[in-house]
C-alpha cells in the first residue's frame, strides 16, 4: 500500500523539524507524498475587524513567504522521488476566523485543513478544546455552566458552521474535542444525541466534497488512545460516502506515518475499503486518487 502524510507541523509554526529534515524522513520511511499544514497564521484567517492574539503555536504571519519558498524548492528538490505540496491547517473560530477567509487570501495553496480548535460560549471568551485541560475545564464551566450536552452541541454546530461556509479541502480531526475528556469528564461520547449530530456533519461534509482525516496525532503523542475520529463516527463518514484520508498530525518528522497500522484497522472497521491519495489541486479543486485498502 501507498501512504502519505499530508497533516505535519515544522519548526514555522509548533513542529520540532524544518522543511528539509521532514522532506528525507518521509522519503525515509516510503511515502509517496507530503504536504506541509502548519497552523496558519490567525490573521490570515480573520474574518473580523476585531484582533485576534497570536499563539504559541500558530505560524506568525511574517513567516509565511519563507515557509512557501522552501517548499517550492523542497518540492524542486526532491521531484520524481517525493511529492511535496504546500498547505496550512486553518482555525474555524466563530465569529472571528476561518478557512474560507484564509483560501479567498491565498487561492494558489494547493490544500487547506479546516479544523475546530476552539468554540465560542454565547457571550463568553473562545477557549481550545484541546488545549491544557485546565482551560478547557474552564471554558466548560464558565461558558457552558458544566453541561455536557449544551458543549458538545455547540462543538458539532461550529464544525457545521466551518462545513457550511467552505474554503478546505480536509476535515480536519473532527471529534477532538474528546482530546481532554478522559474517562467522560465533559460528555459521554456514546450519547445518541451527540452520535447523531456527527452523522449529520458526515452528510454535511459529502455534500460540500471534503474528505474526512483518520488522524493517529493524540495516539503519536501520547494523549489519547485512538484516532480522530472513532471507529463510530468514522462509520458515519462510510456511510454517507466521504472518502478518508489518512493522517498523523506529526509535529515530529519521526511521527509521519505513526499509527499508521492503527488508522488502517480503524478504515476497516468503519467499513471502508479504500483510502485517498492526495493529486495535486486544478481548477480550484482538490483531486483524490482511491486506493484499495487492502494487500
Ligand atoms: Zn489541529
Ligand atoms: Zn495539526
Amino acid at each position: 500500500m501507498r501512504f502519505s502524510s499530508l497533516h505535519t507541523h515544522s519548526i514555522y509554526c509548533d513542529g520540532t523539524d524544518e522543511i528539509e529534515t521532514i522532506c528525507r524522513v518521509s522519503f525515509e520511511k516510503g511515502l509517496v507524498s507530503l504536504g506541509f499544514s502548519s497552523h496558519a497564521p490567525l490573521s490570515l484567517c480573520r474574518n473580523t475587524a476585531t484582533e485576534i492574539p497570536d499563539t504559541p503555536w500558530h505560524m506568525k504571519a511574517e513567516k509565511l513567504p519563507a515557509y512557501l519558498a522552501e517548499i517550492g524548492e523542497a518540492r524542486k528538490r526532491w521531484a520524481g522521488k517525493l511529492d511535496i505540496y504546500s498547505g496550512l491547517e486553518a482555525d474555524y473560530i466563530e465569529g472571528f476566523a476561518s478557512p474560507a477567509e484564509l483560501r479567498r487570501r491565498l487561492p494558489g495553496l494547493d490544500y487547506i485543513i479546516g479544523s475546530v480548535h476552539y468554540i465560542v460560549p454565547s457571550g463568553g471568551a473562545y477557549f481550545a478544546v484541546d488545549g491544557p485541560p485546565e482551560g478547557t475545564e474552564r471554558g466548560f464551566r464558565e461558558g457552558f455552566g458544566g453541561d455536557g450536552e449544551a458543549f458538545t452541541g455547540k462543538y458539532w454546530d461550529t464544525v457545521e458552521a466551518m462545513i457550511g461556509e467552505g474554503g478546505f479541502d480536509i476535515l480536519g480531526h473532527v471529534d477532538i474535542l474528546k482530546k481532554n475528556n478522559g474517562e467522560g469528564r465533559f460528555f459521554d461520547p456514546e450519547d445518541a444525541r451527540y452520535l447523531r449530530r456527527a452523522g449529520e456533519i458526515a452528510e454535511s461534509a459529502l455534500k460540500a466534497g471534503i474528505v474526512v482525516e483518520v488522524n493517529t496525532g493524540g495516539i503519536n503523542r501520547g494523549r489519547i488512545p485512538e484516532t480522530y475520529p472513532s471507529v463510530k463516527i468514522l462509520r458515519f463518514f462510510r456511510e454517507a460516502g466521504v472518502p478518508a484520508l489518512i493522517t498523523s498530525d506529526a509535529h515530529r518528522a519521526e511521527d509521519l506515518d505513526g499509527h499508521y497500522y492503527i488508522a488502517l484497522q480503524v478504515l476497516r472497521e468503519a467499513g471502508y475499503r479504500e483510502h485517498v491519495l492526495f493529486q495535486g489541486r486544478r481548477n480550484g479543486k482538490a483531486l483524490w486518487k482511491h486506493e484499495a485498502l487492502s494487500g
